[in-house]
């Protein structure tokens, strides 16, 4: 096993919040130590050799195996707590959710909306999950899928929207959803939620962040207005339009259509990717992002990875005002507000305004000498090191993957 320390965000997430069901069992509890005297220090109430369960209450584990708290002392939330298993053997009604898998995984708008549905399905309805192809995620029962539909096929390879319309139609023919919950986003959900609203002849919700008593309420008029309206049968969520669920199991039980998917006519042709320049991608709309601060020390070493990485650049305001980096590429509060997929930060300490322009990034990833700065507190992965080492490594690890990994067997 590697000796790398991983995060795990939603165990530091329960940690901190006093108020959530599995916060006393996410604490550190010294079991032993060294008092100021000398003398060894027992605390007779830590929980030796057990766990909270679901309901709070300590569990004893005569097994053993629960005994140590793993690397660094850190309980991790998969594999010490079990949460409760939320089940529904007969669903009364289906709520249908279309994450948009980008990269095969779910993202956090994906869990998001997954949050939004489980509160649309109750005790009674079940959260049905259409994903498209293959897939990576292994986490469907812990982000609150009770049923997961798989539709696979090279009809739906590439893009296919017209075959996806044809495809969640057959869903709605055999599982008449209560709702249609799709991402409203620009990797996809957005434009295949406002197509099924049409071949459905069902005028959607759009932007929506909120839900509350049947109505529900939209961002519109270039995102200056709200607009409320009872809830329709088809919604396309905002990012943050609900917390993702967190505190209970659910099945993902897989489900088949009963009936094969109509060939939609083929009036699109995917001629695949177009490769882009990054350096011309707007910041708001990059994907991945690699930002120089501050601790970057060699600016051409810094460019030279960005282009290999093909990242798009981001910049500190340090690094700005330093003039190593152009105006238009600061982020922050004062700058350009980021949504990257991954957002890696070198040499930034984490000041508040610039960590306010990467709220909504996925995962941050933070290349610091310091372990105490706030750019790794936020991060999702942590490399401790001087920049101009780790970036020379990474261009190496990219030159090494393209070519196939020659250099290494050589
Ligand atoms: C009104 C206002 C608005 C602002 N708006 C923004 C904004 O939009 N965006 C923004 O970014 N800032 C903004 N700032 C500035 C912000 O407060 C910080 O000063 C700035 O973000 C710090 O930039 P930095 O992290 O690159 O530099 P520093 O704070 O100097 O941090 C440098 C980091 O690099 C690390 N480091 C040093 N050497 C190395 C090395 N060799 N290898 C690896 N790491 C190393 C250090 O440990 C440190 O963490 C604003 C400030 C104000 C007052």
């Amino acid at each position: 096993m590697s000796d790398i320390i991983r995060r795990d965000p939603r165990a530091e997430w329960i940690a901190r919040n006093r108020l959530h069901p599995l916060h006393a069992a996410m604490q550190t509890q010294q079991t032993r130590w060294m008092g100021p005297n000398g003398l060894i220090r027992k605390n007779p109430h830590a929980i030796a050799a057990g766990f909270i369960g679901p309901a709070g209450l300590k569990r004893i584990d005569r097994s053993g195996a629960q005994q140590g708290t793993g690397v660094g002392g850190r309980r991790t939330a998969a594999a010490e707590v079990q949460l409760p298993l939320h089940q529904v053997p007969a669903p009364a009604f289906y709520i249908a959710v279309v994450p948009d898998m980008v990269g095969g995984r779910l993202s956090s708008h994906d869990r998001d909306l997954l949050g939004l549905a489980h509160g649309l399905a109750g005790s009674d309805g079940a959260v049905l999950a259409v994903v498209f192809g293959e897939h990576k995620e292994s986490n469907f029962s812990t982000a609150g899928v009770d049923r997961l539909l798989v539709l696979e096929g090279e009809e739906f390879e590439g893009y296919a929207p017209e075959q996806l319309v044809q495809g969640l139609r057959a869903v709605d023919n055999q599982f008449a959803p209560r709702h249609w919950l799709l991402p409203d986003s620009r990797s996809g959900g957005g434009e295949l939620g406002r197509r099924l609203g049409a071949s459905l002849g069902e005028r959607p919700a759009t932007r929506v962040w909120q839900i509350k008593d049947g109505q529900c309420i939209g961002r519109a008029g270039a995102g200056q207005q709200d607009l409320q309206r009872a809830v329709p049968r088809l919604i396309l969520g905002a990012a943050e339009c609900a917390e993702p669920v967190s505190e209970t199991r659910h099945e993902a039980l897989p489900v088949e259509l009963s009936t094969s998917v109509a060939r939609s006519l083929s009036r699109i042709e995917d001629l695949g990717s177009v490769a882009v320049d990054p350096a011309t991608i707007a910041m708001a709309e990059a994907e991945f992002i690699v930002s120089g601060g501050n601790g970057v020390k060699d600016w051409d070493l810094y460019h030279k990875a960005t282009a290999a990485l093909g990242a798009t650049e981001g910049a500190s305001r340090v690094a700005v005002d330093d003039g190593f980096m152009p105006r238009n590429r600061q982020v922050g509060a004062t700058g350009t507000w980021v949504t990257a997929r991954v957002y890696v930060a070198v040499g930034i300490s984490g000041a508040i305004q610039h960590l306010q322009g990467i709220g909504a990034c996925d995962k941050v990833v933070a290349i610091n000498m310091d372990p105490g700065c706030d750019m790794i507190k936020r991060a999702d992965l942590s490399v401790i090191g001087d920049s101009s080492a780790i970036l020379q490594a990474l261009i190496e690890a990219v030159d090494n993957f393209r070519s196939g990994g020659q250099r290494d067997a050589a």
